[in-house]
């Protein structure tokens, strides 16, 4: 099968072929067809498919017809993230070199006046984030009435994102006889139930997982002492012994400990950048592209900042903490490997990570090799551990709490403050006073925000004893007859 085949005017063809794609993959060879003709279609496919492709070139043949009207967009893409939702614009530019298509983002983080200024002018294609769409509707600044083709991507993201009520309110915004193209990696109950809801009578295309664990990626554990102290000694000993190395992802579980552990490797001189939720959209889109373009070698992030950016070339990817949850281990490995390349996945395990990396290997179905000197790291966990040690995932409660075990004490206090609770990732930031001293990160109360779930939540209070629990007791004062 080659792209000819599918349908997709000259245009879109011959900017695929200056891609220098002459084959389309599974879940093209699929989808298109069936969205050329106008079908919903249900994605089952994770990045890394040619997914984004699979809802562009069709969108971008259909859209050959008709033009756009002010504050009217004609069709929408959401996307959980802005990353990705950049990453969906490049696509639109890559392959609608030879349109002459308005393409607007709408994602938080960056000012509403340029955003709006091109809605105004009139989109053919509006990229949002959920939650800065939201804004806009709300505050009368966009009709989505015109729209022509809903693509919902990374629906399973939204779910873990909290979004799925701005979805539904979204897709209530648009009109009833749009097409839809849905997309999810999985499809857990609350995903299902969405797609009855909003697809009309949808093709299903199920890809599998690209190659996660294929062979052309060299799969290492690396023993290491439990203590943050401990971790980041481990990690700049493989960083600086790593073979063929020329750059490396560094994935922490949690915000906190990606910008701790930035830290600390600046201050041991290495180069390197940060990516995670609570950075804002400018400081995200630098870290990314100084990545990118070389500037710096080292990128820390978390699962949720980090989750289907197509970075090409990257040598090393490190997992500073073991994954909590197997297909993450998936993700994160998959950053490395593309393209036919030679990556290597190196993942930090202390003697209580016994639990994550048995269900990583069970799902990847495979044993990963010990770096050489690992002999006896991980003990067998006793029966009588607490149960939120490596917990597996359940997938009809995507919307449980994860749990863990209660964060550590660092020495290094957290810099970013924390956001006010259920604030959206994409919507702007408020203004903040500076800062005051801060207590070391983990000892100060956590709340949950939407902000916060690339974090793992802390159960109750975590290792935090409120201060007027450590106030001494006083006996009750004797209340003395006649008194209230
Ligand atoms: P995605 O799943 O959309 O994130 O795409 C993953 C990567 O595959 C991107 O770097 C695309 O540029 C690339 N890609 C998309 N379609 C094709 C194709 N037909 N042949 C080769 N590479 C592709």
């Amino acid at each position: 099968m080659n792209f000819d085949e599918l349908g997709l005017s000259q245009k879109v063809l011959e900017a695929v072929r200056a891609s220098g794609y002459d084959t389309p993959t599974p879940i093209q060879a699929q989808a298109i067809p069936h969205a050329l003709a106008g079908r919903d279609v249900l994605g089952i496919a994770q990045t890394g498919t040619g997914k984004t492709a699979a809802f562009t070139l069709p969108m971008l043949s259909r859209l050959e017809q008709g033009r756009a009207r002010a504050r009217m967009p004609r069709t929408l893409i959401l996307e959980p993230t802005r990353e990705l939702a950049a990453q969906v614009e490049e696509a639109f530019v890559k392959y609608g070199v030879n349109h002459k298509l308005n393409v607007a983002l709408l994602i938080g983080g960056v000012s509403f006046g340029d955003q709006e200024a091109k809605i105004t002018r009139g989109a053919d294609v509006l990229i949002a984030t959920p939650g800065r769409l939201l804004d806009f509707a709300d505050r009368g600044k966009i009709l989505l009435t015109g729209i022509e083709i809903l693509v919902i991507d990374e629906a399973d993201r939204m779910l873990d994102m909290g979004f799925i009520p701005d979805i539904e309110k979204i897709c209530k915004l648009v009109p009833f006889t749009r097409q839809t193209l849905f997309f999810s990696a999985t499809m857990p109950p609350e995903i299902t139930r969405l797609t009855e809801q909003f697809l009309q009578n949808p093709v299903r295309v199920e890809v599998s997982r690209p190659a996660s664990t294929a062979i052309n990626i060299v799969q290492t554990l690396v023993k290491t002492g439990s203590s943050p102290e401990e971790k980041r000694a481990t990690l700049r000993r493989i960083i600086r012994g790593a073979e063929n190395f020329k750059n490396a992802i560094i994935f922490c579980n949690r915000k906190r400990d990606v910008q701790v552990v930035y830290r600390s490797l600046e201050k041991h001189g290495f180069s390197v950048g940060a990516l995670h939720g609570d950075l804002d959209q400018r400081a995200r889109m630098a870290a990314l592209d100084s990545f990118r373009n070389g500037t710096v070698q080292l990128l820390v992030c978390s699962d949720v900042a980090a989750r289907g950016l197509d970075i090409p070339d990257v040598s090393h990817i490190i997992n500073y903490d073991a994954p909590h949850h197997s297909e993450d281990y998936v993700h994160r490995i998959g950053r490395t490997g593309r393209a036919g390349k030679t990556g290597v996945a190196l993942t930090l395990v202390t003697r209580l990570d016994a639990k994550n990396i048995a269900e990583i290997e069970k799902l990847i179905a495979r044993k990963i090799d010990w770096a050489p000197g690992a002999e006896d790291v991980v003990e067998a966990e006793p029966e009588a551990a607490p149960a939120h040690r490596g917990r597996r995932r359940e997938p009809q409660r995507r919307d449980a709490p994860r749990r863990e075990a209660p964060p550590r004490v660092e020495a290094v206090p957290e810099e970013q403050p924390r956001v006010s609770r259920g604030r959206r990732p994409d919507r702007p930031e408020p203004a903040r006073n500076p800062a005051p001293a801060r207590a070391p990160a983990a000892a100060a109360p956590r709340h949950r925000s939407r902000e916060d779930r690339d974090d793992a939540p802390v159960v109750g209070l975590g290792d935090h004893v409120p201060s007027f629990l450590l106030r001494p007791t006083r006996p009750p004062r004797p209340v003395a007859v006649g008194e209230d």
